[in-house]
């Protein structure tokens, strides 16, 4: 199917406009270069694929919009599930990860003004898990892009296209032409060929908006407010989710006991938090932990985003396939959204990997039907669930609230129901890919 519908730069959002010059083994204007597959976006998701597709004896070109070091600089950190830890150690990143980010031993539950907390502890997972003694880490933005980057340092088969924007996209039968276009001082723009194109560019995913690919959901009635913060007593290696009524209020721990801290709020409410003092700012945040953390001090910005629930209509079509926020979006309420990414790559590197050696098209739409049929129906679970977490948990109709503490008595007292939550939470739900099989192998050794 020939694609003509370009990605104007009007589709982008202003921080992906390529600002400096063009990395990689190849000038801009040396002529087509050919992949074998490439890969749009260089955020964890792209990264990610990049590093896992680098032995698998394909040509693999990367493109991003931004500077390579912009991903450096991000204040940002998030939940990585016990699954993620895996395909990390599959992937050989993990050790180089781990003395720069924190583990928790437990999650700790509860809602705002009603006594029933619930403590989530590895046992609850059952006996394999314990051995980490762990049920989550919280990695920094700049932590995992660093330690992906040394990755891919010495990867023959990537070629960096970086700062590149990828503004068109036209589908043949066997291959895809992309016209990217790079700057400096004169715009040029280059072509490339390539049998795959994924992407990785983000909710806003003009390649997904190009390929006419539809996508239900909804935006949420709340934002996000994010944070550093770095509490009087230890965190203690707790993360914590406390559900208020105006939006749940996670605090995830961090090297050095900083805290990551994500509120949520509806719109006007989050707004107003962002705008007032900081002095005004920590105190709201101490009557939330009851003064039980001791004095707060902020260290980073304070973050604004918006939130949303989004999953494509389909992941795939002839010679294009779509991971990470590009595919799908959830409520950021227990932390899912980059593991849900982190996960539909393992599946996708083992689908095209398997097909490459079998000698099949890897581009072809039966080969990654494969991979939509896995994770598509996968992420819907996961998007289900925090949605209803969220709405149960963001509600003052009393119903729901009595709903919402019997859940939280029964969860108190229940296992079974411990470890369903713990087990859809922690990602070990599910289709295990390999990369995730040989990571945990490295676990036990
Ligand atoms: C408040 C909040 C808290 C969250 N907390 C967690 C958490 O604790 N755990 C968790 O798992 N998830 C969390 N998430 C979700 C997580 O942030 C996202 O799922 C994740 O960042 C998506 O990564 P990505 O690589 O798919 O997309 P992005 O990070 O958006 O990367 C897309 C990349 O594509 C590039 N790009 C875009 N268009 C083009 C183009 N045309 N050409 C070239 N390059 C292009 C962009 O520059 C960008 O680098 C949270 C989300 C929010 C909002």
């Amino acid at each position: 199917m020939a694609l003509t519908q370009p990605l104007s730069s009007s589709q982008q959002h202003p921080d992906h406009r390529p600002q400096a010059d063009f990395l990689g083994s190849h000038a801009p204007d040396s002529g087509p270069i050919d992949f074998d597959v490439t890969i749009a976006g260089a955020g964890i998701v792209g990264l990610t694929l990049a590093c896992a597709l680098k032995d698998a004896g394909l040509k693999v070109g990367l493109i991003e919009a931004k500077p390579r070091e912009a991903g450096l600089s991000q204040r940002r950190a998030y939940a990585l599930t016990l699954m993620t830890e895996r395909i990390f150690r599959g992937l050989g990143v993990w050790e180089q990860m781990l003395p720069q980010i924190a583990g928790f031993n437990q999650i700790r539950l509860a809602e705002a003004d009603y006594g029933a907390i619930v403590h989530l502890r590895p046992e609850d997972l059952g006996a394999k898990s314990v051995k980490t003694g762990k049920l989550g880490y919280v990695g920094e933005h700049y932590v995992l892009v660093q330690t992906l980057l040394d990755q891919l340092k010495d990867a023959a088969s990537v070629t960096w296209l970086c700062p590149a924007e990828l503004i068109q996209a036209d589908y043949q039968a066997d291959a895809v032409t992309l016209t990217l276009a790079t700057a400096g001082d004169t715009a040029k723009l280059q072509t490339v060929r390539t049998r795959l194109l994924v992407a990785a560019d983000g909710s806003r995913s003009p390649i997904r908006t190009a390929a006419g690919i539809a996508t239900h959901g909804w935006q949420y009635w709340q934002s996000c407010i994010t944070a550093v913060i770095r509490p009087e007593k230890s965190h203690e290696n707790i993360a914590r989710e406390h559900f208020w009524e105006s939006g749940p209020f996670a605090t995830l721990p961090l090297p050095d006991n900083r805290c990551q801290i994500v509120l949520t709020a509806p719109h006007a409410k989050a707004q107003q938090m962002l705008e007032v003092s900081e002095t005004e700012f920590l105190a709201e945040l101490d009557r939330r932990y009851g003064g039980q953390l001791g004095k707060l001090e902020l260290l980073s910005p304070r973050l604004l985003f918006p939130v949303q629930l989004m999953q494509s209509d389909r992941y795939t079509q002839s010679r294009l396939a779509l991971v990470g926020d590009a595919a799908h979006c959830c409520h950021p309420v227990g932390g899912q959204g980059l593991n849900m990414g982190i996960r539909d790559v393992a599946a996708l590197v083992q689908v095209i990997t398997a097909a490459h050696q079998r000698g099949e098209d890897i581009g072809n739409r039966q080969v990654l039907k494969r991979y939509e049929r896995w994770r598509k129906i996968e992420n819907l679970t996961i998007l289900g669930f925090t949605d209803l977490l969220d709405r149960i948990f963001s509600n003052h109709w009393m119903p729901l609230v009595m709903l919402r503490r019997l859940m939280l008595q029964v969860m108190r007292l229940a296992r079974p129901v411990k470890f369903l939550a713990l087990w859809l939470m922690t990602g070990v739900a599910g289709r295990h890919s390999n990369l995730a099989k040989a990571g945990k192998l490295n676990q036990i050794q």
